[in-house]
Parts: C-alpha cells; sequence; structure tokens
C-alpha cells in the first residue's frame, strides 16, 4: 500500500476521477464530500479506502475526518484541495448568500485543509498539497464575479503558502483547468447565465476537457521528486480561448 492520499470533492466530477486514478495505483484514500452515498457506488477497490462526510467549511469536521485516516494510515502525503462550487450569475441580481457560499467553499475551504495538514508536513519536511482552482483563477468571465474572486484568491493563497513552506520542503502546487462537463454548472439557478455558459461552450464546438485529463495532471505533479515543484498546470481543451 502506498502513502496516503486525501481528496476532497470526491464524490464527483474531477475529484471521482482523481479517486479512481490513486486507487489504481495502490494508495490508502481519504475520501471526502458531503454525499458519501456517491463515493461509494464509485468503482474502487475498498480496502484501503476510507470515506467520510464533512463539509470542507467545517473545520472539525474535516479535521476530525484526517485524523482518523492518519491513525490509520500514517501521515497525509498528498492533499488535494478540489471541493468546490460555482454558481453563476449577474451581479446586479444575484443573491448574495452565494457569493458567500462560493467564498466559504472555494476559499475557506482551501484554507481549512491546508491548516489543517501542513503542521506535520512540515515537521516531517515532506508532503505536496495540490489546490484545484480554475483559468477563472488567472482571467475574467462574464457572470463569474464571485466565483472568479473565489478562484483567484485560490491562486494567491496557493503562491503565499508555498512561499511559507517551501524552506520545509513542502510542495504546494494548482492545477488550473478549463470547462469540463461535471456537475459544477448543475447548481447554478440564474437560467440566463447557464444560456450563455452553454453557447460559450459552443465557440469551442461543444467539446471540454475529460476530466480524466485534470486527474492526470495532478498526477504529472504528484510524480514529480519531492525536490521538484511543478507549482502549476493550466490544462485547458485546445479550442478554448
Ligand atoms: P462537481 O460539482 O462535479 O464536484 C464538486 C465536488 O465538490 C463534489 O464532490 C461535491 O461533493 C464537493 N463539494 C461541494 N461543496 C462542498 C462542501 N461544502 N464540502 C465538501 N465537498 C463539497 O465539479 P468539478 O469536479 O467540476 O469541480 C471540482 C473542482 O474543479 C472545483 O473546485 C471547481 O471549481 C474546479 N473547476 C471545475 C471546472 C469545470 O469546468 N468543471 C473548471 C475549472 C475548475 P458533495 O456535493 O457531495 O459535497
Amino acid at each position: 500500500m502506498k502513502p496516503l492520499i486525501v481528496i476532497t470533492g470526491a464524490s464527483s466530477g474531477f475529484g471521482a476521477e482523481m479517486a479512481k486514478m490513486f486507487n489504481a495505483q495502490n494508495h490508502a484514500l481519504l475520501l471526502i464530500a458531503r454525499r458519501v452515498d456517491k463515493i461509494k457506488a464509485l468503482p474502487l477497490d475498498f480496502t484501503n479506502v476510507r470515506v467520510a462526510s464533512a463539509d470542507v467549511t467545517d473545520r472539525v469536521a474535516l479535521k476530525a475526518a484526517i485524523d482518523q485516516a492518519v491513525a490509520e494510515f500514517g501521515p497525509v502525503d498528498l492533499l488535494v484541495n478540489n471541493a468546490g462550487v460555482m454558481l453563476l450569475g449577474n451581479v446586479t441580481l444575484q443573491d448574495p448568500a452565494q457569493w458567500q457560499q462560493m467564498l466559504n467553499v472555494n476559499v475557506m475551504g482551501v484554507l481549512n485543509g491546508m491548516q489543517i495538514v501542513l503542521p506535520d508536513m512540515i515537521v516531517r519536511e515532506s508532503g505536496t498539497i495540490i489546490n484545484i482552482s480554475s483559468l477563472a483563477g488567472k482571467k475574467t468571465f462574464v457572470n463569474h464575479a464571485a466565483y472568479v474572486a473565489s478562484k483567484f484568491g485560490v491562486h494567491g493563497l496557493s503562491e503565499t503558502i508555498r512561499e511559507e513552506v517551501s524552506g520545509h520542503n513542502v510542495r504546494v502546487a494548482m492545477v488550473a483547468p478549463g470547462a469540463a462537463e461535471t456537475e459544477l454548472l448543475g447548481h447554478t439557478t440564474d437560467t440566463q447565465a447557464i444560456k450563455d455558459y452553454d453557447g460559450w461552450k459552443q465557440t469551442m464546438g461543444g467539446v471540454t476537457l475529460d476530466p480524466k485529463h485534470v486527474a492526470e495532471a495532478v498526477n504529472f505533479i504528484y510524480q514529480m521528486p519531492q525536490s521538484v515543484n511543478v507549482r502549476e498546470i493550466d490544462i485547458a481543451a485546445t479550442r478554448q480561448d
């Protein structure tokens, strides 16, 4: 069995692909999401897989889940902060509760995960954190104001913390994907924003990123020697602007 990997947001999309990939590599896994039934339905060998129902905004629940897996499998070698929400909307019309939700999950959730695993990684002088940001963390998109704010936040905090821990041989890296077909858009309630997004996808011939390739980008960063940090991978469908 290979060292422990923790993946948040493992119940669908990119997180589910990463779970399958690292399970096939025989890593001990802690898979976290709120809908554990969806994780349990994934085609995995569950021998060394633990599943925890935790909201990444609940620091206490997240830490309890990680501590329990560490007690069983040993230290966290890789944390993938992947859980995220995208609620598109025109800023003049959108319910501020949706902005708050994106900032809570996409920014606070990432900080929570990092604060939980970093002290031990620093002591051990080993470990990797990969934050799943977005191309919306580097450029703007209409109807994405709060989402863009959250993902620019992920870029800023990731680079800041990378500088803070690099001297301890701990890696902090990011994968910034372009559009992919997952459950992500399904939570948006603004029908015009959904129409606009679908129209934009047609500009790339409707061909978006396969979530498997995002998992492979995570793997590429992780498989480098601990002395090498691929700080960021931007990955998108070739036809995306
Ligand atoms: P999905 O909606 O398919 O997956 C999101 C995952 O996050 C689910 O497993 C969901 O699980 C989990 N999640 C959401 N809120 C919480 C929470 N509060 N606590 C714990 N888990 C939570 O989307 P993707 O796979 O596309 O998204 C994964 C990441 O990739 C996100 O950070 C997203 O912003 C980013 N991304 C996605 C792109 C895309 O086009 N799909 C492009 C660029 C970046 P559950 O609901 O069971 O808790």
